[in-house]
């Protein structure tokens, strides 16, 4: 038999009182003991209302950070639980999900042109889950990305693909990289490597049945009880009190990523538990957890789902809240690192982002640049623009976008001889750019800087003629 406790406020008064609560609620009944605290934060009690609705149906009206407002309206399509995001007043959704049973589907059309822009499909085959991600980064009505992930608990192979012209004509998807490798993913330390032999989930504990979870996180349970591996009394109280965040860390990542912030809240609802230990012994690692997303079927096969956590990383107060969302994304939205992303891809920049804006951390510093490679298209350039130049392949496109913008055409062109001019194979241009640094799709170059490479072999050009620079439009600039 199992007791439980819901102790309010206890986090003010420390792990002490935290843990006379247990001796009480235990009252010598055999098996695990169970403290369940009340934060009590605004943005708990949100994200509790809004899983409500999500889960048993209705509607609800959030506001995001920035200001805007999204209505969330659930509802049952035969055995299908459907999950629609409206922007504002828009009666087209932004965001639908789909759940039935451990399947999934999320499809997304951010710019509301009818085009989908997004989608997400959860499945398993043969009893191996199945993830497929399509994205249309420049929301153009292609989706130039395919990232496919085969399998979650032990073994996980990723699949890179993007759109392309093929050979033989037409367009489709040709395989940029394909990773296999361990279902557990680490948060490392600034110069230490992924590929320690070290077993991250060595010293995980093996006494479960002794928790202490948040009301608002229910299903996040930080191991306590003493035995090897639990969390002791101090180190049960930072991780509740840095978890006591997460439920605003999620409103920060559904304002920006609504896919990212649906998958972390089917994970909260999905009725299965993250249990977070404090054995984690490798040296530079500062967590390590399951990759997700959790399913009732992983669930029976590989049995709980576990985030490891080193002593280190549980003592350094400022930065656990950043870790345990950073481990909460590998859990919950089951994304693995991308390869030799250098601390950059969605999950390092997400939990840096929507962790106060930290520049903790492997690949840390640029605050508008995690807030652009964390964010979907349509919300990129509210984390601000930037002026980049580039090479662009050809100078026709240049050449035809600025016709009568004040370009002498001559500086396109390659001279060949005296009054006979060939295309500039390559121009050096500037354009307005998202904080990632992608270029911001559909607007082109808007200044000219020079030619940098004329067509020697074919016409035996020798030299090229340079251009001043363009004054730079500025309407962007913020
Ligand atoms: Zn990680």
């Amino acid at each position: 038999m199992q007791t439980s406790v819901v102790a309010r406020g206890v986090l003010l008064l420390g792990a002490c009182a935290l843990f006379g609560c247990q001796e009480t609620s235990n009252g010598g009944v055999p098996g695990g003991r169970h403290v369940i605290v009340d934060a009590g934060t605004e943005a708990g009690a949100r994200l509790r209302a809004v899983l409500d609705v999500e889960r048993n149906g209705g509607e609800i009206i959030v506001q995001n950070l920035d200001g805007t407002k999204v209505r969330i309206v659930s509802r049952l399509e035969g055995t299908a639980r459907v999950v629609q995001h409206f922007n504002g007043t828009m009666n087209r959704p932004a965001l639908t999900a789909r759940y039935e049973g451990d399947e999934v589907t999320h499809w997304g059309d951010f710019n509301e042109d009818t085009r989908v822009d997004y989608q997400y499909v959860r499945r398993f085959d043969g009893g191996v889950m199945v993830q497929t991600w399509l994205e249309d980064k420049d929301l153009n009505g292609e989706f130039e990305i395919r990232r496919t992930q085969i399998g979650s608990r032990g073994t996980v192979k990723v699949v890179r693909e993007r759109m392309q012209d093929l050979e033989g004509g037409g367009r489709g998807y040709v395989v940029e990289s394909v990773e296999e490798g361990p279902a557990v993913e680490e948060e490392r330390d600034e110069g230490m490597s992924t590929l320690a032999t070290c077993d991250s989930m060595a010293g995980f504990p093996e006494d479960l049945g002794s928790t202490a979870s948040l009301v608002d996180l229910p299903n996040l349970q930080v191991v306590i009880g003493g035995a090897p591996g639990a969390c002791n009394s101090e180190q049960t109280s930072r991780i509740l009190e840095a978890l006591k965040q997460i439920p605003a860390r999620i409103e920060c990542l559904s304002g920006s990523n609504k896919d990212l912030g649906q998958l972390m809240k089917s994970a909260f609802s999905s009725g299965h538990d993250l249990f977070i230990g404090c054995g984690g012994q490798c040296p530079g690692t500062r967590a390590a957890t399951d990759v997700g997303p959790p399913s009732d079927f992983d669930a029976a096969l590989s049995g709980p789902y576990r985030s490891n956590l080193n002593a280190r990383g549980v003592e350094n107060a400022e930065g656990l809240d950043r870790t345990l969302l950073h481990e909460l994304l590998h859990w919950g939205a089951g994304i693995r690192h991308g390869p030799g992303d250098g601390g950059t891809d969605t999950v390092w920049s997400c939990a840096r982002f929507c962790s106060r804006c930290s520049t903790d951390g492997v690949g840390g510093g640029f605050p508008a640049a995690d807030c652009a490679r964390c964010s979907s298209p349509d919300k990129k350039g509210s984390c601000g623009v930037q002026f980049v130049e580039h090479t662009l392949e050809g100078c026709e496109h240049f050449a035809a976008q600025s016709r009568g913008r004040g370009v002498d055409p001559n500086y396109l062109h390659c001279i060949v001889s005296e009054g006979v001019a060939s295309t500039c194979r390559a121009c050096r241009v500037g354009s307005y750019a998202y904080c990632d640094g992608g270029l911001i799709p559909r607007e082109g170059p808007v200044a000219f800087r020079c030619c940098t490479r004329c067509d020697e072999g074919r016409l035996g050009v020798t030299q090229f003629r340079g251009s001043p620079a363009l004054r730079v439009d500025r309407r962007f600039r913020r």
